[in-house]
């Protein structure tokens, strides 16, 4: 099959590799129809994680069912399905729970596994032809009859449609409160349209990109133009001097500041930006160790956060990967009722074989560059 293969720093090219095939009773094979790059691709495309070179990338994946392993009963030849990026068992004390992005025995030894993901066990992405899919009857959600005329709505339910949302459920947001969101990228988007969703009452979007910020505009929320790093001022502003209610940081470790990565700069806006009391919820990614990072803290994996001001204010902060299962079936009927559209976000729909140069220009943040959606079957 073919397959977008990660091959070190900025190299990835689209080959032939090994066919995607049924390796135990429960998984489900899918034959890929869309496949989205992510900003979390990114870090791993820029070098800046443990990537393995010749793995196949790719975690946010929709499909058609191909074949079905011999214990699968749910799912069935035919079905239409978007899988979550998490993979989860469905048995495990956090799968349990409903926190899939923390399954304990998908990827043995730490809490969380996903397709063609660093440092998230050895599953093969979905920018590709074909993918295995473990525990094919717990992950699979199939989806509605309109989901061939939805498509690109429903491929956001693979990730950053939850993702966004889960940055409001971890904040807290209730009707009628504000929210300030670090980030205007696809994370940050969804996590204004969710805002909506929630029934904020004022949504303020923080980044430099006008081309972004002119979207989270059209999600009805107010752009806030960082190029001059006082955002956090202008929230205080914006919000009577108190804060927002409720922050979510959509960018991670990788945040910058005047051109320069500044790995502590959305953190502490945000305890800045928020009221007392207030919550702030963390999608954007950070990781353990950055040995590639300029910042001797980041190296290490470690912050410099304005921790006595988040104590003084009685702060609440909450992270981690989306339980994208703990929300998609509720965002998908949201969708098939008409009631939301993630789509609106899509800059650019490619062949599986001109993946590459959609890495080259979604890492560059290029002008009007917001998301990528690949079609390997067109
Ligand atoms: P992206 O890189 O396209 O978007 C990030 C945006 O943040 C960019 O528009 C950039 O201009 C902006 N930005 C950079 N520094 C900033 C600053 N100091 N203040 C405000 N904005 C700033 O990526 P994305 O696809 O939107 O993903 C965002 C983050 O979410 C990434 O770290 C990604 O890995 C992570 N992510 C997490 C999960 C999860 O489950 N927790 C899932 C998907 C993505
Ligand atoms: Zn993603």
């Amino acid at each position: 099959m073919k397959a977008l293969v990660y091959e070190g720093p900025r190299k990835v090219t689209v080959k032939e590799m090994p066919d995607a095939k049924i390796e135990r009773p429960n998984d489900v094979l899918v034959k890929i129809t869309t496949t989205n790059i992510c900003g979390s691709d990114l870090h791993m495309y820029e070098g800046r994680t443990n990537m393995e070179s010749g793995r196949i990338l790719g975690h946010e994946n929709l499909g058609v069912v191909t074949e079905i392993g011999k214990g699968v009963e749910r799912i069935k030849v035919g079905d239409r399905v978007c899988l979550p990026f998490n993979i989860g068992c469905g048995f495990c004390k956090n799968c349990e729970r409903g926190l899939t992005g923390f399954c304990l025995t998908a990827n043995p030894g730490v809490a969380g596994a996903a397709y063609g993901f660093a440092g998230m066990g050895p599953y093969s992405g979905g920018q590709a032809e074909y993918l295995r899919v473990p525990f094919g009857d717990f992950n699979c959600l199939v989806l509605p009859p309109d989901s061939e005329e939805k498509e690109n709505d429903y491929v956001m339910l693979s990730d950053i449609f939850p993702t966004g949302y889960h940055a409001t459920e971890l904040a807290g947001v209730l009707p009628g409160e504000s929210v300030v969101i670090y980030g205007a990228g696809p994370v940050g988007l969804m996590a204004a349209l969710s805002a909506q969703i929630r029934g904020a009452s004022k949504i303020m979007v923080v980044d430099t990109h006008p081309d972004r910020l002119k979207l989270a505009e059209k999600i009805g929320a107010i752009a806030v133009d960082d190029t001059d790093g006082n955002s956090a001022e202008r929230i205080l502003e914006m919000t009577g001097g108190e804060g927002a209610d409720r922050g979510c940081e959509c960018v991670g470790y990788q945040c910058t500041c005047k051109g320069h990565e500044v790995p502590n700069a959305t953190m502490n806006n945000l305890i800045k930006a928020v009221r007392p009391t207030g919550g702030i919820g963390v999608v954007g990614v950070f990781v353990a160790e950055d040995p590639k990072a300029e910042d001797e803290l980041a190296k290490k994996g470690q912050v410099a956060l304005d921790f006595g001001q988040l104590w003084m204010k009685g702060q609440k902060i909450a992270t981690g990967q989306a339980n994208v299962k703990a929300y998609n079936r509720r965002l998908r009927d949201l969708i098939a009722a008409g009631k939301a559209k993630p789509s609106q976000i899509i800059s650019h729909e490619l062949p599986l074989e001109q993946a590459a140069d959609g890495y080259k220009h979604f890492d560059e943040r290029a002008e009007g560059w917001t998301k990528v959606v690949l079609k390997p079957a067109a």
